[in-house]
């Protein structure tokens, strides 16, 4: 039997391909980003006392009111904006869901959405899949710096959508205030919904502040913002994200979302309720991760790998240009299998492949692995 693939040249993500590569290869994993730190005891009990309390059938469909009615407070307190969790926060199952779930609702065949690379991977094909058109525009190192004519000129009558990333994944860069204002001002005067996904929100540093779709009101009127539990709680395994979008937006991305995953896991959300209430529980991850920053900073002193600017996000972008002619994916490659050590290539999120001679690194991981890392890089 043949059967057409709707997305034939998509093979199985970097991050699988990377992780699987490190564990043949018994390589510190540096790639795939995820924490190696332990959840919290304290939340692993309340999901055990929900649990235990019976809370075991479905959730509703948007998400347990409590859930909702904690991060409507955590955004108001956080973003000064007031939301109502009845008709404007949705629980997904992750981030990836979120995203999938907004564009299938709002995004149909033919209609444009502006993407910037390097872009997360799911992105490009949750806008096809779903008989959208993305129009990729570059930004290249070492700022990753919008440049905001160009997707002027790039908006046609036909762009519905226009997908943001800050803290930036892969780059670590970030939006300043400068940016939401033209942004604002080019999805107001083209009717565009802005697709903001803001899952390391809490992952910012130096001082500088998470601009959240959020904090400007005109533009949160047509935007969704996309957030994830994973990240802020060490818990990516767990699949738990959330979308605030205005009361219209919302009503459709649930129509998606009702028949994508209906619901999400019941006790998990009771206990994130009264995790998520406590903002000692989430305030000081910038701090924690801007340690972890400098931490594998100062291991790789001295190595001829580059380190570039990163204000947020777990991930270090370092140049290999003093070291290696080899591509991004043969340097990758070559660093998992011979040195015991795997990142991520950066050309795998350009649409054109762009080699910069960039690796990625997730520094979320304890200190004595971050040692290691550094030593391999500084003998290489
Ligand atoms: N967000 C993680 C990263 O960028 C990967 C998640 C996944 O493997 N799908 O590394």
């Amino acid at each position: 039997m043949n059967i057409s693939s709707r997305l034939p040249e998509v093979g199985t993500s970097i991050f699988s391909v990377m992780s699987k590569m490190a564990l043949e290869h018994q390589a510190i994993n540096l790639s795939q980003g995820f924490p190696d730190f332990p959840v919290s005891e304290k939340l692993i009990e309340l999901i055990y006392q929900a649990m235990k309390n019976g809370h075991n059938q479905y959730a509703p469909m948007p998400g347990v009111p409590a859930l909702r009615q904690v991060i409507a407070k955590v955004i108001e307190q956080t973003y000064q904006r007031p939301t109502d969790f009845e008709t404007e926060i949705t629980i997904t199952a992750g981030g990836t869901e979120a995203i999938f779930s907004a564009i299938a609702a709002l995004i149909g065949a033919g209609d444009e959405v502006i993407l910037f690379d390097p872009s997360y991977d799911c992105y490009d094909p949750a806008i096809r899949l779903n008989g959208g058109i993305p129009k990729h525009l570059n930004l290249k190192a070492t700022d990753f710096k919008i440049d905001w004519s160009e997707v002027k000129s790039a908006i046609t009558t036909r762009t519905k959508m226009i997908m943001i990333n800050t803290p930036h994944n892969p780059s670590g860069a970030i939006m300043q205030e400068a940016d939401m204002r033209e942004l604002e001002k080019l999805a107001l005067a083209n009717n565009l919904i802005v697709l903001s996904d803001e899952v390391y929100e809490r992952i910012i540093f130096d001082g500088q502040i998470h601009q959240s779709v959020l904090r400007y009101p005109a533009l949160a009127k047509q935007s969704v913002a996309i957030f994830s539990f994973g990240k802020t709680f060490h818990a990516t395994g767990w699949k738990v994200g959330y979308t605030v979008a205005s009361e219209m937006i919302t009503r459709e991305i649930r129509k998606a979302h009702q028949f994508i995953n209906f619901s999400v896991n019941t006790p998990l959300q009771f206990a994130l309720a009264e995790y998520m209430s406590d903002p000692d529980n989430y305030l000081h991850l910038g701090k924690f991760y801007q340690q972890k920053r400098d931490f594998f900073l100062e291991q790789i002193k001295g190595s001829s790998f580059r380190p570039l600017p990163c204000y947020g996000s777990y991930f270090q972008l370092l140049s290999f240009e003093g070291v290696s002619k080899k591509s991004e994916m043969e340097m990758a490659t070559w660093m998992t299998q011979e040195k015991k050590l795997a990142p991520i290539p950066v050309s795998v999120f350009y649409k054109d492949g762009l080699d910069q001679k960039l690796l990625r690194f997730c520094f979320a991981k304890g200190d004595a692995t971050l040692e290691k890392a550094g030593k391999i890089l500084k003998a290489i």
